[in-house]
Parts: structure tokens; C-alpha cells; sequence
């Protein structure tokens, strides 16, 4: 794993921090499904246990035939069957899910819809050019538009919290990385003026109340509870006809002869359909051999940790967090929509352990999301209540925090960072929108819908989307190349 070395160079684009490097990449093994026994519930899981979407079945058989199959009920796939439904209410359209309703990565993130609205532009235009790296933060802004404009608009009850979201920057090398990065973005015509900058180190601090805060950045984001969003969603899509089918896992889908249909094979029955979507993240390459490589399954942690009373009630912290030090950073969210509770996820420092955890048995442990409170992220996140951090666990300041619970959960990480937009390559019918990176939240609200409209028979420009984010057969056999060569210069 390379855990980015923050401030040398350039800072990584928000949620792509994950680059996982060719000791410890799955490669070009077979990916596996998801456990069909053993995963670990999250703390949302664990909060909607007594709701009837856990285990919904719209029927006791599964239906032999329909319009589309949608698998994964992630808020890929659960979106992506709502606005199949709303362009053409006459579809018979089923979703299907492997184990319960949104148990996936949607289920087990840490509830940050986090833009990227500046900080990847060097990044991504090294990569893309500088258009499509304006056109992927510009994405990022948009997707957190729409997001707030469903949440607001149809009242969801997800714990939503709308506000500014912190990158504290703990060195002096970090703080001039930032400003390289802010500096390309605004030179190529970056309109900057959503981002409060804070670089004298002791406003950083007081704002931030991180010690040792160099600078600040602070832009709009939003915390919220991604299960209660996807159930929203699924429901709409329920009232207007879908089908929703959990712990039914698809094994395979093959071509049905003589006919441009598919085949969706399940444990409980094959589905018979012109059109399958996709939208199975992390669990992709297992369906479509063809992604291999391009994404790959990587398990992450999720902390939970109770704040010291000196930073609960109206001391509460107010804003969501990325803290990036040179070994690695730790996004924060303290559930202002809820119970205060802090979240913590991104790549701390000692992720690397259970990366090295991974790739003691990579097929297996790849797509391990059983996997709770794993010692060395726990003792990582510690550090957050250090001299270098919130210090409420320094000399009894403020009373001590408690490191409650972690649950693992499976990212479905992208070899060029972008996810896979489109229709499969050689295999017409079939359509993708997965590799979210650990950055889903501020994308799939456009993605799903940009998918749509390619299935609806629309151009890639109807969609909206950066033409980066199309797959094409090119950029699978590119993502594949990149691990190869990883793989063999590794050994
Ligand atoms: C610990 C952690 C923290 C994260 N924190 C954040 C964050 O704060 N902000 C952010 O933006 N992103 C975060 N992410 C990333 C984010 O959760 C994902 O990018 C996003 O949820 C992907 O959504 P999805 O619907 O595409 O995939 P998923 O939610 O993974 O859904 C895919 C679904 O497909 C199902 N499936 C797979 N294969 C099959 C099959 N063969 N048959 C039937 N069903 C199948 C799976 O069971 C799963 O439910 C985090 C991820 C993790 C793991």
C-alpha cells in the first residue's frame, strides 16, 4: 500500500487515497463475491435491524423474465432502478442483492458526502489534462447538489447535516502542497471562492481545535446515514414497480442462445432479460472477468468513537474533517445530523497493517468485510485524541474519549482513480457503473442517473459526466496493463 506520502508532492484527490501497491493488490486474481456468511454489521446495519427492507422479497419465487436486472442494492444499484423506473414506468424492473439490503460498501462508509471541489486538480490533470480535471471537480460539486437537493426535497430522514468540512494540514509541507494544488486549480480557471483558506497556524488551530493545525481549508459537505438515504430511495422506486429481491446472490450471466437476451443466474432461479446493470462495485471483477485489475476489492475500517464530554454538547465539534498528516489522514464525521458519535475512516497511518493482513491470503481477505475492530487501525485512530490531533486524551484534558466498535467494509477501488461508466464492452445489454474508489458518496448521485440515460439511448454528453469516467475496452486493458506491470516490477 502506498499510503500518499502527504506534502512532498502533491496531494491525492479527495477519497482516492487508497493506492494500493503491488504487494499488497489482488492483481489479476480471481475477485470473489461477497461472504455469503460472516460479514460484520456496521454501525448503520446495526441501527435498522427491526426494517423491513433488511430481508425484503417482493415475491416468495423469483420472476423468470424482466426488462432489467440491476444487481447490487448499493446506492448505485438502488439508484440507478429508481431512475430506470422514472424514465419509463411501464419497465419491469428487478433488483437483486446478494445478502441484505444495502450491506455492501453503501451500508459500512463513513457517511461523508465529501466534494472534491479543489484538491485533486494536480493530481487529475497530470493524469487526464487539465479540461477533465476541471470537469471532475465540477462533477463533484454537482453530485453534491443533487444529493442536498433529494435529501431537502423529499424530506429524507437520513441524519443529514449540511455544513463546512475541514482539510487540516498538520505540517508546513502539507500547507504548501495545498497551495501548489490550490494555486494549478484557480491558474486554470478554477473559481476557488466556495473554499475559506486559514493559513495562519494559530486561527487554524483555534478554528479547527486540532493541535498543531497548520492551515485550514474549509468547503460545503455533508454527513449523513447512507442506509436510510438507499432505503429512501429503494422505497420510491418500490411505489412505482420494482422489484426488489435480497440474499439472492447472481452466480453468473451468460448469453441465452440464439437471442440477444442474458441469463442471470441466482440461487434461487435465472432471470431472463435484455438489459443487466452492474452496479456491484467492489464485487464486479467476480461477474465481469473483463474488470479485473481495473477494480479491485479493498477492505478499509470504519472507527467509532464517543467524544470526551469536553467535546460533547454545545462543546461539540462543528464541522466534518479530513486531518492529513505525512503518513497518512483520517476523515471525521461527527454525526451533527445525529448522535454526535464520531466517525472516523480514510487511510490512517496504520492501514498499512491491514493491508499486510490482506495479502497474507488476498482472494479471501480481499472481500473479508467480517472483519471488526483491527487493532492497529484502532490504535491509529487513537492518536486523533494525541498532542497532534483533538489532545483530549492528553493529561486528562476534557476526560477521555472511548474507542467503541470498528466494521470493515469493501471498497471497489479504481486503477486510474475514476469509476466505470457505460455499456460492457463485446457484451451488448450489459452496463457498468462501479469503481467508486472510497469516494462514492460524491459521485454516484450523478453516475447512476448519467448511466441511465446511456440506456435510454442518450450520448455520452447527455449524461453530464466527464468523458474520463466512460468505459471503454481501452481503459480496462489499461488499468489491467497498470497492475501487471506493477505486479512484475514488484518481484
Ligand atoms: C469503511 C468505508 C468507509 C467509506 N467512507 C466513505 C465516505 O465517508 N464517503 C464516501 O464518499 N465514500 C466512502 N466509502 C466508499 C463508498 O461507500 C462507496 O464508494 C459506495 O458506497 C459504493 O456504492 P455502490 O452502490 O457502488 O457499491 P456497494 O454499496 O458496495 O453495493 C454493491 C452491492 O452489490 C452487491 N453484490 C455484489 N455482487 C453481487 C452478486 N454477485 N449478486 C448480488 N449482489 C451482489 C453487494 O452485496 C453490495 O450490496 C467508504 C467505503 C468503506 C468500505
Amino acid at each position: 500500500m502506498t499510503i500518499p506520502a502527504n506534502g512532498s508532492a502533491t496531494l491525492r484527490p479527495v477519497g482516492t487515497e487508497h493506492d494500493v501497491d503491488p504487494q499488497h493488490s489482488i492483481g489479476l486474481r480471481d475477485a470473489g463475491f461477497p461472504l455469503a456468511e460472516g460479514a460484520c454489521l456496521s454501525g448503520w446495519l446495526q441501527g435498522v435491524r427491526r426494517d423491513p427492507l433488511i430481508d425484503f422479497r417482493s415475491s416468495k419465487e423469483l420472476p423468470q423474465e424482466a426488462d432489467a436486472v440491476v444487481i447490487g442494492s448499493g446506492a448505485t444499484g438502488t439508484l440507478v432502478a429508481l431512475e430506470l423506473l422514472k424514465s419509463n414506468p411501464h419497465r419491469k424492473v428487478i433488483l437483486l442483492e446478494a445478502r441484505e439490503f444495502c450491506s455492501g460498501a453503501t451500508g459500512r462508509n463513513a457517511g461523508h458526502c465529501r466534494p472534491d471541489i479543489w484538491r485533486g486538480y494536480v493530481k487529475y490533470s497530470q493524469e487526464f489534462g487539465k479540461e477533465q480535471a476541471m470537469k471532475i471537480l465540477a462533477n463533484e460539486q454537482e453530485t453534491y447538489d443533487k444529493l442536498k437537493a433529494y435529501i431537502m426535497e423529499n424530506k429524507v430522514d437520513c441524519e443529514a447535516w449540511f455544513g463546512n468540512t475541514l482539510d487540516v494540514m498538520t505540517t508546513d509541507d502539507i500547507v504548501a502542497a495545498a497551495a501548489q494544488n490550490m494555486d494549478a486549480f484557480k491558474d486554470a480557471g478554477g473559481d476557488a471562492s466556495g473554499v475559506n483558506v486559514i493559513l495562519d497556524p494559530e486561527q487554524a488551530e483555534k478554528i479547527s481545535r486540532v493541535k498543531g493545525a497548520r492551515a485550514v481549508y474549509g468547503w460545503n459537505a455533508a454527513t449523513l446515514y447512507p442506509w436510510k438515504l438507499v432505503a429512501h430511495v429503494a422505497q420510491e422506486a418500490l411505489d412505482l414497480g420494482l422489484q426488489l429481491h435480497t440474499w439472492t446472490p447472481v452466480s453468473t450471466v451468460e448469453g441465452v442462445q440464439d437471442s440477444s437476451d442474458w441469463n442471470v443466474k441466482t440461487s434461487r432461479g435465472i432471470i431472463r432479460t435484455p438489459m443487466v446493470v452492474h452496479a456491484t462495485n467492489a464485487y464486479a471483477p467476480a461477474l465481469l472477468p473483463e474488470t479485473k485489475g481495473a477494480i479491485e476489492p479493498v477492505p478499509h475500517m470504519c472507527n467509532r468513537v464517543y467524544p470526551p464530554p469536553a467535546f460533547a454538547g454545545s462543546s461539540a465539534l462543528k464541522n466534518s474533517y479530513c486531518i492529513i498528516f505525512p503518513d497518512g489522514n483520517y476523515t471525521v464525521n461527527p454525526r451533527q445530523g445525529g448522535d454526535g458519535l464520531l466517525l472516523v475512516g480514510g487511510t490512517p497511518p496504520n492501514l498499512q497493517h491491514l493491508l499486510d493482513y490482506v495479502a497474507e491470503d488476498p482472494v479471501t481477505r480481499s472481500v473479508d468485510d467480517g472483519l471488526v475492530n483491527f487493532d492497529p487501525v484502532t490504535q491509529s485512530v487513537k492518536r486523533l485524541g494525541g498532542e497532534k490531533g483533538f489532545g483530549w486524551d492528553v493529561n486528562g484534558f476534557g476526560n477521555k474519549a472511548f474507542y467503541d466498535h470498528s466494521w470493515s467494509g469493501i471498497i471497489g477501488e479504481s486503477a486510474d482513480m475514476l469509476p466505470f461508466i457505460g455499456a460492457v464492452p463485446r457484451k451488448p445489454g450489459q452496463w457498468i457503473c462501479a469503481g467508486h474508489n472510497g469516494h462514492g458518496m460524491a459521485r454516484i448521485f450523478t453516475c447512476a442517473p448519467g448511466l441511465v440515460k446511456l440506456i435510454n439511448g442518450g450520448d455520452w454528453a447527455s449524461t453530464g459526466l466527464p468523458e474520463c469516467f466512460e468505459v471503454s475496452e481501452g481503459r480496462l486493458l489499461a488499468g489491467r496493463a497498470k497492475v501487471a506491470l506493477r505486479l512484475e516490477s514488484a518481484y
